[in-house]
């Protein structure tokens, strides 16, 4: 059996109609940039994300620098964020202009650990950027509390946790403003790229907007901006998709029990952590291996037997090659468990369209892999 890593194809043949509606309605309106469909669906995720504004952007990427650019942050300034995650969260802080300052993740929950936060605040910090990994929410509450204390803005980089929810808090609710990726393997997916920006605060949003279509808010009026428009072909996809992102998620989890059920007790790996009483939405279902020197072979048998494995991500941004990290980066103590989980990370195939056949399958082929090593 070959089971792939991403089900694009399953996933529009499901709801090809309604997608294909909603695309018909945008090419016949004429209207493809900054049009109807876009307003539309800006108004229908600021409804579901429960926030006051929602700003369709031409990636997730943008919707980082933008926000901190709203904000003010930039050359001189620095961000503090944990380098386990995709290249992009750091990728922005650059952007802006920003130092990017690495602190370790939590072993458990690999999302940013708020304990070694505080130490890695100076005059020159100036926000906080958690990551929701893998789709499980960062502790918002204690980094909130963090901010307030020392006057930092907060923007939830949620490329990877879209639908997911603490247990005493909603996303997008204790931050100044959180950034979204509508990347078609992300949770939520376009067919193409796209972004968004949603936030309570209506300076961000006024400045985000302007900065988004060349710094203009009214034709022939301009000031320093740039061009991150989410365009209207592909917010009729999301308008279409954005209805079925809660059953999706709920397939996901489903999916993410079946695996955990079927591995149960692994010699030679662990399987995810999910925090009690959050919900954890599976954009990836993360194994970590015990020793970091079984995991290239793991991926390999998992490879070989037909089963899409992958890692996210086996270089931590640290160690990535090519920036001049003095200037643009430092390191706060040791970030040991966010290299080691670079070290030891597999990601098993995981989306709603999934079979429970294909399921049980690769939960076969990780338990021979097991015993292969016992
Ligand atoms: C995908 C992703 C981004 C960037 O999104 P793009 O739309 O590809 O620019 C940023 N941060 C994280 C954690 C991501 O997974």
């Amino acid at each position: 059996m070959n089971v792939s890593f991403y089900g694009h194809v399953r996933q529009y043949e499901s709801i090809k109609d309604e997608i294909d509606s909603n695309m018909r309605e945008v090419l016949m309106s004429g209207k493809y940039v900054l049009g109807p469909m876009l307003s539309r669906f800006e108004a229908e995720a600021a409804k579901y994300f429960g926030t006051k504004h929602a700003i369709g952007l031409g990636n997730g990427t943008d919707a980082i620098w933008l926000a901190l650019m709203a904000l003010n942050i930039g050359p001189g300034d620095e961000v503090i964020t944990h380098p386990n995650t995709f290249f992009a969260t750091a990728e922005a802080i650059w952007i802006a202009g920003a130092k990017c300052v690495f602190v370790d993740c939590d072993p458990k929950t690999r999302n940013i650990n708020p304990d070694k936060i505080e130490r890695a605040i100076n005059k020159r910090t100036k926000a906080i950027i958690p990551v929701h990994l893998y789709g499980q929410c960062a502790d918002m509450p204690r980094i909130k509390a963090i901010a307030d204390k020392h006057k930092l803005a907060v923007i939830e980089d949620n490329a990877q946790g879209i639908d997911g929810r603490g247990d005493t808090f909603k996303q997008g609710e204790l931050s100044d403003a959180m950034a979204t990726s509508f990347i078609i393997q992300k949770n939520l997916g376009c067919f193409g790229d796209g972004g968004m920006l949603v936030t309570n605060r209506d300076d961000i949003n006024e400045k985000v907007r302007k900065l988004r279509n060349h710094g203009s808010a009214q034709r022939d009026h301009h000031s320093f901006g740039f061009n991150s428009r989410l365009d209207d072909i592909q917010a009729a996809v999301l308008s279409a998709k954005l209805k079925h992102i809660t059953a999706w998620t709920d397939r996901r989890r489903a999916l993410a029990a079946r695996y955990t059920a079927g591995l149960r007790k692994p010699k030679h790996f662990t399987l995810p952590y999910e925090v009690p009483g959050y919900r954890h939405v599976y954009h990836l279902y993360i194994l970590e291996t015990k020793l970091a020197e079984d995991r290239d072979g793991f991926v390999k048998f998992l490879n070989d037997h037909g089963v899409d494995a992958k890692t996210h991500y086996s270089i931590p941004i640290h160690k990535q090659d090519g920036y001049p990290w003095g200037k643009k980066a430092r390191i706060v103590g040791s970030v040991r468990n966010a290299e080691k989980n670079a070290a030891s990370v597999v990601s098993l195939p995981m989306f709603p369209e999934l079979t429970e056949q294909e399921v049980d399958y690769v939960v076969e082929q990780c338990l021979a892999w097991d015993r292969a090593h016992a």
